[in-house]
C-alpha cells in the first residue's frame, strides 16, 4: 500500500459523545473535528453504528475515501486489557467483557489500537508537543480525576493489565472538618479524587454552603440542588467570589500533593495539567495552587536542579488539546502503530 495516500482516524468515545480526528500518514489533522452521539448506554453495537457515521463524516470532511482510512485509535472511557474492557464505568452492560478492539477491527477490516482515555488524552499532548525525546504525564481533573502517562518515543504506559496510572486513587493526608476522610467513588477513603473532582466540588460546596459565614452567599439563596450550584462555582472564581476561590484553591493545592507523590516515583520531567480548567480564565491561579501544594510535598530536586538551580527538574504546563486532545491521540497512535507494524 502507498503510505502517503493512507490516512488514521481517533476516535474518542465519551459518555456523550464521540469525537474524531483523522491524519495524513505524517500524523498531520486533515479536515476538522467531527462530534457524533455516542449512544454507549444502549449497548457497544449502536455505538460501532455511530463510529461508522463518524468515519464516514470524517472522511467526507477531509475529501478522501472511506477506504483509504488503513488504522484506528479508539479510546474508552472504561479500564481494559488487551482490547477487552474491564470494568463497566460509564458504559452500557454489554461493554464487560466484550473485545471491543477485535470486534470493530472485523468490522472494519482495519487493525484497531485500543486504550482509556486519560492515555489518550495524554498521547495527544504528547503529539502536539512534537518532542519525542521527553516523557509526559497528564493529570486532569473533570468529573473524576483522570491521569495518564507518555513515555519517550511516544508509547502510553498502559500496565502489565492496563490498570496503571489510576492516580485519582491515591491516598492523600487530607481529613474533612470532622477529622473523618471523605469517601470516594471506588469505594475507598482518602482518594485524591475525593478532593480533587466535580464530585469532590460539590460536597465540599455542601459542607460549606451549611456554615454561617456563607449563609448570607448567593449560591445559598439559590434553590437549585447542589449539583447545579457546583456547575456554577467557575462562573463565581471567575468573578472573584471568595467561596468559589477557596474551594478551587483547596482542590488545587491537593492536587499538587497528589502530583509530587506520583512524579516521586516516575519522575516524568513534563506535567500536563488538562481537563476544563484549562479554559478559564483564573486557570493562572490555579496553577499556582497546583504548584504551592507540589512544592510542599516534593523534594528541591523535584523543582529544580540541585547542581543548577535554573533548571526545573518538573515543568508544569496546561493541556494544548482541549476537547480533541484524546482523539488527537488516537489517531497519532494509530499512525504510529499501523506504519510500525507494515514497516
Ligand atoms: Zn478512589
Amino acid at each position: 500500500m502507498n503510505n502517503t495516500s493512507t490516512y488514521y482516524a481517533g476516535l474518542d468515545i465519551g459518555g456523550t459523545t464521540v469525537k474524531a480526528v483523522l491524519v495524513d500518514h505524517l500524523s498531520q489533522q486533515v479536515g476538522p473535528l467531527t462530534e457524533v452521539r455516542s449512544k454507549v448506554k444502549d449497548g457497544y453495537e449502536g455505538t460501532f453504528d455511530q463510529l461508522d457515521l463518524a468515519l464516514d463524516q470524517l472522511a467526507a470532511g477531509a475529501g478522501v475515501a472511506r477506504g483509504a482510512i488503513a488504522g484506528i485509535g479508539l479510546d474508552v472511557p472504561a479500564p481494559s486489557s488487551d482490547g477487552v474492557i474491564w470494568g463497566r464505568a460509564n458504559l452500557g452492560d454489554n461493554w464487560v467483557g466484550t473485545d471491543i478492539r477485535g470486534k470493530l477491527s472485523t468490522r472494519t477490516g482495519v487493525p484497531v489500537f485500543m486504550t482509556n482515555d486519560g492515555n489518550a488524552a495524554a498521547l495527544g499532548e504528547y503529539a502536539l508537543r512534537h518532542d519525542n525525546n521527553g516523557s509526559l504525564m497528564l493529570v486532569a481533573p473533570g468529573t473524576g480525576l483522570g491521569a495518564g502517562l507518555v513515555l519517550p518515543g511516544g508509547r502510553s504506559y498502559e500496565g502489565a493489565n492496563g490498570l496503571a496510572l489510576e492516580t485519582g486513587h491515591i491516598s492523600v493526608p487530607f481529613r474533612e472538618d470532622d477529622g473523618e476522610l471523605p469517601s470516594c467513588s471506588c469505594g475507598l477513603k482518602g482518594c485524591a479524587e475525593a478532593w480533587v473532582s466535580l464530585m469532590a466540588l460539590r460536597r465540599r460546596l455542601r459542607l460549606q454552603l451549611a456554615k454561617p459565614e456563607w449563609s448570607s452567599h448567593p449560591l445559598n439563596q439559590d434553590d437549585t440542588p447542589v449539583e447545579e450550584k457546583a456547575f456554577k462555582l467557575r462562573d463565581f472564581a471567575e468573578k472573584g467570589d471568595a467561596l468559589a476561590i477557596q474551594l478551587f484553591k483547596q482542590q488545587g493545592f491537593i492536587l499538587g500533593y497528589a502530583i509530587a507523590d506520583m512524579v516521586r516515583t516516575i519522575d516524568p520531567g513534563l506535567v500536563v495539567i488538562g481537563g476544563g480548567l484549562a479554559e478559564t480564565t483564573f486557570r493562572d491561579s490555579f496553577m499556582k495552587w497546583i504548584l504551592e501544594g507540589f512544592a510542599e510535598r516534593a523534594w528541591p530536586a523535584y523543582q529544580h536542579n540541585p547542581l543548577n538551580p535554573d533548571i526545573v527538574t518538573t515543568r508544569f504546563e496546561w493541556a494544548l488539546g482541549g476537547d480533541a486532545a484524546a482523539a488527537i491521540g488516537m489517531a497519532y497512535t494509530a499512525c504510529e502503530l499501523a506504519q510500525g507494524a507494515t514497516r
